[in-house]
């Protein structure tokens, strides 16, 4: 077993934009730092977000950016069974249960108990169904949050962090109504199921992190190191997306696009081959974000 094992995880929602290669190449430089391999995961469980064809756009893209999975790409969509194993450990374990609230219902519960509160758009569960469904039918299955859950890691490029999960994010959804599965129970099975020691992603999901290692202590899964990367912002000053009119990455000059990437994680701009320049910016890398961390 390698000692160092990262990935990249891209959602197949649209092809890779400024934004997305910035994790892309962190997440391979900081492999090649370690001496280590670097996977692409696909996360495509999200079907209907997923226009077809979009996973092989994707990896073409990166291809043509020098970046090639060190082991043949993993589709999430392939992988259910393994997420409903983990849930159905859960519930045997008394960690998750199912719930038949609709956000309609939570909302109303909120309001009655004087907690209209929300974060990011997100309710914080008030735990109606913990005990019982009350002859109601399952709409979907949470995971029950602890009160000692409050989650402290330290992130290799942002610090220390905290995150109180029972009061910041509340028991949230591993399965949805529809069979689906949310990225928290899939990203947290796959990522112990392919040995990841060290996840490098963008910085939107810096505050995902507490969660996934508390579903991670809830499974009895390791917890990977983490480092998340600066975000490029879109015009709107939100992070560069689809939505906020991101373009595709030009695949006139990989180099160029390479190089502006580059650039937002604090590494210079190169010239010569798109080789050449990896090969330097693993050195670089090295020297900014300590691989020994
Ligand atoms: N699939 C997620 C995204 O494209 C990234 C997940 C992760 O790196 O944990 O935003």
């Amino acid at each position: 077993m390698p000692n160092y094992i990262g990935r990249f995880a891209p959602s197949p929602t649209g092809p890779l934009h400024a934004g997305s290669l910035v994790a892309a190449l962190a997440s391979w430089l900081d492999a090649r730092a370690h001496v280590g391999q670097w996977l692409v995961r696909i996360e495509d469980i999200d079907k209907p977000r997923c226009p077809a064809g979009m996973d092989q756009i994707i990896l073409q893209q990166l291809a043509a950016c020098g970046l090639y999975s060190d082991q043949v790409p993993v589709w999430q969509s392939a992988r259910s069974e393994r997420y409903q194993q983990a849930l159905e450990q859960l519930l045997s374990q008394g960690l998750a249960y199912p719930c038949a609230c609709s956000r309609q219902d939570v909302e109303a519960t909120l309001s009655r108990l004087g907690q209209g509160r929300s974060r990011h758009a997100e309710l914080v569960y008030p735990g109606t169904c913990r005990l019982s469904l009350a002859g109601r039918a399952p709409r979907s299955w949470r995971l029950q949050i602890q009160s000692q859950d409050v989650i402290k890691w330290s992130d290799r490029r942002c610090g220390p962090q905290q995150q109180d999960v029972q009061a910041e994010v509340g028991d949230f959804v591993l399965k949805r109504f529809d069979g689906s599965f949310t990225y928290q129970l899939a990203v947290v099975v796959d990522d112990a199921a392919q040995g990841i020691t060290n996840v490098v992603r963008g910085e939107d999901l810096l505050d995902n992190t507490a969660r996934q290692i508390v579903l991670q202590h809830a499974l009895g899964l390791p917890t990977p190191r983490y480092l998340h990367t600066p975000l490029v912002l879109g015009a709107n000053g939100e992070k560069l997306s689809k939505q906020n009119g991101a373009q595709p990455l030009g695949s006139g000059d990989p180099l160029a696009v390479l190089n502006s990437a580059a650039q937002v994680l604090g590494l210079p701009v190169l010239r010569g081959s798109v080789t050449q320049a990896l090969v330097a910016w693993v050195e670089y890398w090295s020297r900014l974000y300590n691989p020994a961390l």
